[in-house]
């Protein structure tokens, strides 16, 4: 079980960057809420931490809490009957673990689970159905995030079928890196192989390309990002059209 901390419903001291018992909120979706709605919420979320490793869901489970992640990585994962899984989808301080939620779904098509130690603020799945009613700004948020995951997960589909596994870790890397606002990840070269659905060996070859080219550093247990463009320009396609479309939709 996470450990938790309850959220207060006392009025923040700070009602831009804390929530009521001065813990300080970083996910995208809480800080863009009007104050109006965040106070409606604020007494419904319980910040938990999440251990690595630690699964939310998996496939076919019932959405009994919905995760607006304030720190750290979680990661989506697809999995398959004889136990295989690979990554579809990254989740950091811009997103929300239970998305299916949103459109009215109340189980789980996929696996997530905690990649770099987290944050979130937990929230019950039927408590957020009910309040995504009076809500239409969480609602819109919510929406928007479930479309930018949806073409992430499209483009991502695409990536572990058609690019090389050093276009691919460097892609990975960047996403990484922008979710948890870090260039330094915890993570190790077996964790990095299983997410992109690889053999280890591919991902200690890709690795070993990388940091050659003076791109990243690699040492037991993580990975440091050296030089940021280059890293940027040894990645495939994917990451650019997933920044832009990003960005399109967020100008819009
Ligand atoms: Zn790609």
């Amino acid at each position: 079980m996470a450990k938790s901390v309850r959220v207060s419903a006392k009025p923040s001291p700070n009602p831009v960057h804390t929530d009521g018992d001065g813990n300080h909120i970083h996910n995208l979706i809480l800080l863009r809420l009007p104050l109006q709605e965040r106070e409606l919420i604020s007494p419904k979320l319980e910040l938990v931490r999440l251990k690595t490793h630690q699964v939310l869901h998996e496939p076919g489970d019932t959405l009994k809490s919905a995760y607006f992640c304030n720190t750290g990585l979680i990661s989506i994962l697809s999995v398959f009957p004889d136990g295989k899984s690979v990554e579809v989808g990254l989740i950091g301080k811009e997103g929300f673990v239970g998305v299916p939620l949103v459109a009215g779904f109340r189980t789980s098509a996929t696996r997530a689970v905690t990649q770099i130690e987290a944050t979130a603020f937990r929230m019950d799945g039927e408590t957020l159905v009910a309040l995504l009613r009076q809500c239409p700004h969480l609602e819109r948020l919510l929406q928007q995030f479930s479309q930018l995951m949806a073409m992430q997960v499209t483009q991502i589909a695409a990536c572990n079928r058609l690019h090389e596994v050093n276009e691919r870790l460097a892609r990975w890397l960047l996403m990484s890196a922008d979710r948890v606002a870090s260039n330094s990840l915890p993570l190790t070269q077996e964790l990095i192989a299983q997410m992109l659905g690889t053999r280890r060996s591919s991902v200690t070859v890709a690795a070993g390309m990388l940091h050659k080219a003076g791109l990243i550093d690699h040492r037991r247990g993580g990975v440091e990002i050296i030089d940021r463009p280059g890293l940027e320009d040894a990645a495939c396609d994917c990451y650019a059209l997933m920044q832009r479309q990003t960005k399109q939709w967020q100008d819009a």
